[in-house]
């Protein structure tokens, strides 16, 4: 059988599949994207797009329960989910038609098929054969769904997206950041939320304020939070509603959606990696260097695969610099996985860079100092609910470098990313007290922290 060879390949493409072989294809390399399903893999699809403007609408739901505050006499009747889907699913088809484009225009061959390794350097996708000198695996996680009786009646974050009403009661399983997310857009658009949580906190790896706060305003919005509780077993009933068996606060739970929000798998499992000879750990990811080289020379492994920062800038950046390594002739260029920013779209917002308190104590002992404003945003001068913003600042050493910054409250998700530059070059304490504020802002507390 006749093979075709190419630069690199990259199989997946989602966010870390389209950006190497773009950036490789640019630099004069001859590069295909194998791809099974949509183009724009998870962000664009069923993450981060699709729910921001989730999102969006369940801020706008908030600011109309604010704006009587401000004078305004409204009467609104409900709100039409089903419009709203089809124009998201309009907007992500139309991302999905724009990166043909995409691929088109840096002259990236586009092989529509499910990729498996035959050979460390040849694929197979329908039964043709392609090989490369270099290989990026770039296939990306899927939710996962617990072992319980009855836990194929629930559905995941894939499932929430493909609704096509907004169910009166729901139950969420789960701490991490989907699970909160999805929960306060439903709360804000008109759902009865459960949120069912295992441990004591929503968001364990977070800053111990951030868990905190969230708790709080998830809980002032009216989802309701249990924690310490197991989900157990899940039926269907006559009417169509779930009833939701679990240990903790409550044993017994009707809903009329589950969703399971409980972890994500790597896409690995059908890809044969093992006749490549490529190493997995037994959860399925793919370990790699810091310069995302698997065990295999030639063969690399980047975003949702590896066990770094599951987040779709990550993903691109990663896939940049390791083009550019492989054909932009710099060849230490590589991602430092430190101070990565990120943002929680729950409602208000969470942001957050660098080192945990608890970490910075666990670093850096007694040099820590912490510096935490809490207050009342203006724009919640007139209305009736009243979230406090809080920030922190982690600092080290005399002169006070600031190694954390932890923030929750309205804008905290635009307020990010100009702190993670500075941060990142090294900013210290008095670099944010010489700086001028933006008033009247909630970000300028970032600059006047005593
Ligand atoms: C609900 C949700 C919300 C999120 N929100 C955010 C957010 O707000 N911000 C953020 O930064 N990140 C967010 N993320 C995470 C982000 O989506 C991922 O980190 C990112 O998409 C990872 O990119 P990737 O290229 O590794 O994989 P993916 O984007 O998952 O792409 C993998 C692609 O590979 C394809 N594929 C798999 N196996 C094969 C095969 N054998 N052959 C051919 N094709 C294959 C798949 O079809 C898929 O298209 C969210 C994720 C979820 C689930």
């Amino acid at each position: 059988m006749a093979e075709q060879h190419f630069d690199l390949i990259a199989i997946g493409g989602g966010s870390g599949g389209l950006s190497v072989v773009e950036r490789a294809a640019r630099h004069g390399a001859r590069c295909a994207l194998v791809e099974s399903s949509r183009l724009g893999g998870t962000c664009v699809n069923v993450g981060c797009v699709p729910k921001k403007v989730m999102w969006y609408a369940a801020h706008l739901a908030h600011a109309l329960d604010d704006a009587p505050g401000y004078g305004f006499r409204l009467d609104y009747f409900g709100f039409d989910w089903k419009k709203l889907k089809n124009a998201r699913d309009a907007f992500v088809q139309g991302i999905n038609e724009w990166y043909l484009g995409y691929l088109r225009d840096a002259g990236v061959e586009l092989i529509r098929g499910f990729a498996r390794f035959i050979g460390a350097h040849t694929l197979e996708v329908d039964g043709e054969h392609y090989t490369a000198d270099h290989i990026v695996i770039a296939t990306g996680g899927r939710p996962q769904v617990p072992p319980l009786p009855g836990a194929e009646f629930g559905m995941t974050s894939d499932g929430f997206f493909a609704l096509q009403t907004c169910p009166p009661r729901v139950a969420l399983v789960g701490s991490g950041y989907i699970a909160v997310e999805l929960a306060g857009m439903l709360n804000a658009l008109g759902s009865e939320v459960t949120l069912l949580v295992r441990k004591d906190h929503v968001l364990r790896p977070f800053d111990v304020m951030l868990r905190e706060q969230l708790m709080e305003r998830l809980r002032e919005d009216g989802i309701s939070v249990l924690t310490q509780t197991q989900v157990r077993a899940v039926v269907r009933l006559a009417n169509g509603a779930l009833s939701v068996h679990c240990d903790g606060q409550v044993s017994v739970l009707q809903v009329d959606a589950l969703i399971w929000a409980t972890g994500r798998e790597p896409n690995t499992d059908a890809l044969d990696l093992t006749v490549a000879g490529v190493m997995a750990q037994s959860d399925g990811v793919i370990p790699t260097d810091a310069y995302q080289n698997t065990n295999v020379p030639g063969v690399y492994a980047i975003g949702d695969v590896t066990e770094r920062f599951h987040l779709t800038p990550v993903a691109i950046a990663a896939s940049r610099r390791l083009a550019d390594r492989l054909f932009g002739g710099q060849p230490e260029r590589r991602l430092s996985y430190e101070n990565i920013p990120t943002v929680v779209f729950t409602h208000p917002p969470i942001g957050t860079v660098g080192l945990t308190e608890e970490e910075a104590r666990t670093r850096y002992g007694d040099a820590v100092k912490i510096y935490q404003t809490q207050f009342r945003p203006m724009y919640h001068a007139f209305t009736a609910r009243q979230p406090h913003m809080v920030m922190k600042l982690v600092c080290i050493g005399p002169e006070e470098k600031i190694v954390g910054g932890h923030l929750i409250g309205e804008g905290a998700d635009e307020i990010l990313q100009g702190f993670a530059v500075a941060i990142r070059m090294g900013a210290t304490k008095r670099d944010f007290d010489d700086t001028v504020a933006i008033h009247p802002t909630s970000a300028e507390e970032w600059v006047t922290m005593r």
